[in-house]
């Protein structure tokens, strides 16, 4: 292979700076650079790649469908359509939800559900109910209405004159959820929001059943829908199909994205229950479609990644190794005087950082140690996924590798986390 001019990569980030490397291949669990590294991927790239890098058999099947059709609006149905919308549906999601479509990614898929969510109670007569009802922190995408319903800080910050003023309340405190929807009047409440675990932006945070069974009734009692953003906890990552298994309660609306094609092809979607789409269908309303919404080669691409799961039981294994990833981080971490907690669901864990875990006294927000310890660790070849969102989660990364991650691999981000974080801290230089 030619090796790569730099001056030619150092054009591509958009916003000018300092590229590391070139990527030139992915392959299993690892990311391959120009200069001959291979960077262990715990992240899964963006918490996205849940069977893995470079299927042959997945490659084949964009290759046939790309041929076969190349492009039909999102609207007909195709083969590869109908069998994902089937899959999906009767496989994945709960028995309640029972229609479904398909966008090219999260923030689409979260920005389609508010117009969904919308569109219901407008088809139906309620036209005072627009706002939906976000947490703090979480990320549902970077789209203006995405940003708005989402809680993160830092990337809301400056944004703000852009983002359509709604609520959010504290990601544990259902009664906040119910004192906001009265005092906004539960009449223009469209909708509530909510990640089943909070994802990057509070790096695993896992809310307990009793939340969510008063989330449930807050819901239903104030005729309020509730739309479960599962584009980082869907499709297994989580140890169960769907990440909404954990709560006890039934979404009236779930989105998805990334693990749906496990990084093969950019797709999302959105699926609901009858009763959501049964005023829009009455009224013969509709929802405008993206251009790439359901894109033909994207369906069959993530059909076959589902199918894949099934039949290597990854589900089951994202179970018992996120079992051994906690293990091993809570017998390296345990007495961490700068972690302040081990926490997740499955293979989405997350490692919360303080200057001092007695107390839990922040680290300088400038010192960016949570950002320190994802570069240290990328400096050892293992690429740790930044997490964190500015005031209720400051300094904090994320796992989120292949469901098929071997337990040595585990060992080595285990190991490469202490590493990193006794680095940053330290201000060492790194080993490269
Ligand atoms: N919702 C959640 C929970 C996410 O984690 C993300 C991305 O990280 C999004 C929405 C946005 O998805 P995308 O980046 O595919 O637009």
């Amino acid at each position: 292979m030619i090796a790569p001019d730099r001056a030619r990569a150092e054009r591509y980030p958009f916003v000018p700076g300092p590229v590391p490397f070139r990527v030139v291949a992915t392959e299993g669990r690892h990311i391959l650079t120009h200069d001959g590294r291979r960077i262990l991927d715990a992240g899964g790239g963006a918490v996205v790649a849940n069977i893995g890098y470079g299927r042959r058999e997945v490659a084949e099947v964009a290759a046939r469908a790309m041929e076969q059709i190349t492009y039909v609006v999102p609207t007909w149905p195709t083969d590869a359509r109908v069998d994902l919308l089937h899959r999906v549906v009767d496989d994945w999601m709960p028995p309640s939800i029972t229609r479904g479509g398909f966008t090219s990614g999260g923030s689409e898929s979260v920005d389609t559900a508010l117009r969904l969510a919308r569109q219901h109670h407008l088809s139906a007569g309620r036209t005072a109910r627009w706002r939906v009802i976000g947490r703090r922190p979480s990320y549902h995408g970077v789209t203006l209405a995405t940003l708005a319903v989402g809680g993160h800080d830092v990337r809301r910050a400056g944004f703000e004159p852009l983002l359509l003023d709604v609520p959010h309340v504290p990601w544990d405190d259902a009664e906040a959820l119910d004192v906001v929807i009265r005092e906004v009047g539960a009449d223009t409440v469209a909708a509530f929001i909510a990640e089943p675990v909070v994802g990057s932006s509070g790096a695993a945070l896992v809310a307990d059943a009793a939340y969510w069974c008063r989330v449930g009734e807050i819901c239903r009692e104030h005729g309020v829908l509730f739309i479960a953003d599962e584009v980082m906890t869907g499709f297994g990552r989580t140890g169960r199909r769907m990440g909404v298994e954990h709560l006890g309660v039934d979404p009236d609306i779930v989105v998805g994205g990334k693990g749906l094609a496990g990084g093969y092809a950019p797709i999302g979607g959105v699926y609901a229950t009858d009763e959501v789409m049964a005023p829009i269908a009455a009224n013969r309303d509709s929802l405008m479609f993206f251009t790439y919404g359901a894109q033909d080669m994207a369906c069959a691409v993530a059909d076959t990644v589902l199918r894949i799961i099934d039949e290597e039981h990854l589900v089951e294994r994202a179970a018992t190794q996120g079992a051994a990833l906690r293990s091993r981080l809570e017998f390296a971490l345990a007495d961490h005087p700068h972690v302040l907690e081990v926490r997740g669901l499955g293979l989405m864990m997350g490692v919360e950082l303080v200057a001092d875990a007695a107390s839990g006294e922040r680290f300088p927000a400038a010192a960016g140690i949570g950002r320190r310890v994802v570069t240290e660790a990328l400096h050892r070849d293992v690429w740790i996924y930044p997490a964190g969102s500015g005031e209720v989660v400051q300094d904090a990364v994320m796992f989120g590798p292949a469901f098929t991650v071997t337990d040595e691999e585990l060992d080595t981000m285990v190991e490469v986390l202490v590493e990193s974080i006794d680095a940053a801290v330290a201000g060492a230089p790194s080993r490269r």
